[in-house]
């Protein structure tokens, strides 16, 4: 498909580039042109390979192409667990109500119920997911079915999962589709023993790759690592080797001066979980110390079951409010910092380099965002109104891969993803029926 979308407010993310009026071409899966209108008769080679003909001309009218949001740590099919267990600390939660409804779940459950989550996703302007859950084939068909660029991770440990079954997906899983892929993970230093943690960095070492994993996301859990190990779950970690080809730890609330130091040093990402972390009541991550160590940080929903919603747009907020709570300065994790995170950030976290800003050559994945709404107005600073005041009521429309996957036409909601919402709604409802009411 060729599209043109013209009449719009840029935002491509490029460093120092501010937001500017013009146009942007996509031709398959690619960005083909993002820059000012060329005038009526501009030759082809100052217009840039213009199509002969279009296969849909977008009118923006005014309103903002940027590129689409990234949710850096997310577990989609615990959307059966919405609103089940609220209220809890996070071992409770876990023990009691997780972990004994998750051992129900069917592969096919799992893709079902990450496809409610796509719809929840493309509806708030959400173009890539990290993922980490059960049954990796059945997640990424679901994603590549209705069209959801997917980066899983693998959640091994002592009780499920296992090495071989990572390497398995680590092989199988990258090259079957464009818009999935896998990487090395586990699900955190407190659930796997001390030789899983070992053969996970062997793995690590044999395919030179990174490691994502769950990581000082409470005090209790920090707390326990000292006093098993003598050391902090980010000491362990880069001792063990795990992060020697870089990687990314989910959450990382709890980190010391020292923690940061190795984070730095050996480049790996934080993955913050704002909402999630303040429902758990985890604690605040000290972001404004990993920006000023020059740590990325990338933002991610966490599972709705924790959450409990699949909201950028929340978190963002979240993100930089907590960041000012904590540090008691208002100027702290600015706007822009904070949508960095949540798009350039997240695609170098999740390693979708092609994804990360509007340009030429990369993949198009982005978003429109409706600006003629009274919590956009008035248009004085695009940034800041996304973070500060902006909500998913403001996707208007959701590409991925080229492709339209969410539209609102005339304030109707419409999915191209192959299957009407209607129906997930249905198995779901099926799925919770069958797990929480049967014996
Ligand atoms: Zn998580």
């Amino acid at each position: 498909m060729n599209i043109r979308f013209y009449n719009a407010r840029i935002l491509t993310m490029q460093e120092g580039q501010p937001v500017f009026s013009g146009e942007l071409w996509t031709a398959e899966d690619r960005i083909l042109y993002v820059g000012d209108t060329p005038p009526a008769g501009t030759p082809r080679a100052q217009a840039g390979d213009r199509p002969a003909c279009w296969d849909r001309e977008i009118d923006c009218r005014g309103n903002l192409l940027m590129p689409g949001f990234k949710n850096a740590h997310t577990h989609s099919a615990m959307t059966f667990l919405r609103s089940h267990a609220d209220d809890m600390p996070l071992d409770r939660w876990l023990n009691e109500q997780v972990f004994p409804f998750e051992a129900k779940l069917t592969p096919q459950d799992i893709g079902t119920l990450t496809k409610l989550a796509i719809l929840e996703y493309l509806t708030g302007g959400v173009t890539g997911i990290m993922e980490m859950y059960l049954t990796p084939e059945t997640i990424a068909a679901a994603c590549s079915g209705c069209g959801m660029r997917v980066v899983q991770v693998g959640g091994c440990n002592n009780f499920s999962q296992s090495p071989e079954l990572l390497e398995k997906w680590y092989e199988e899983l990258n090259h079957a589709d464009p818009l999935t892929s896998f990487q090395l993970g586990f699900h955190a230093e407190y659930t796997c023993s001390p030789d899983l943690l070992e053969t996970i960095a062997g793995l690590a070492h044999r395919f030179r790759a990174p490691v994502f994993t769950h990581c000082e996301e409470t005090l209790a859990e920090t707390q326990g690592c000292m006093e098993r190990y003598g050391k902090t779950p980010v000491a362990l970690l880069s001792e063990l080797g795990i992060w020697d080809f870089g990687g990314a730890g989910y959450h990382l609330v709890h980190t010391n001066e020292e923690d940061r130091r190795i984070l730095k040093e050996k480049n790996i990402g934080v993955v913050t979980n704002p909402a999630s972390n303040a429902k758990l009541a985890s604690g605040i991550a000290p972001l404004s110390e990993y920006l000023t160590d020059g740590i990325p940080v990338a933002i991610g929903t966490d599972g709705p079951a924790s959450n409990n919603c699949l909201d950028m747009f929340r978190e963002m907020f979240l993100a930089t409010a907590l960041a000012k709570l904590r540090t008691g300065d208002a100027s702290a994790v600015p706007a822009l910092e904070v949508l960095r995170m949540a798009t350039v950030n997240g695609a170098h976290i999740m390693r979708l380099p092609e994804t990360d800003v509007l340009a030429a050559g990369k993949l198009a994945d982005l978003i429109l965002l409706d600006l003629q709404q009274p919590n956009m107005q008035p248009v004085w600073d695009i940034p800041n109104n996304i973070v500060y005041s902006g909500s998913k009521s403001n996707v208007m429309l959701t590409m991925i891969g080229g492709v339209i996957r969410y539209e609102l036409c005339g304030g109707e909601q419409r999915f191209h993803i192959g299957e009407e919402p209607a129906d997930i709604y249905r198995e779901v409802e099926a799925i919770q029926r069958r797990i929480f009411m049967e014996k």
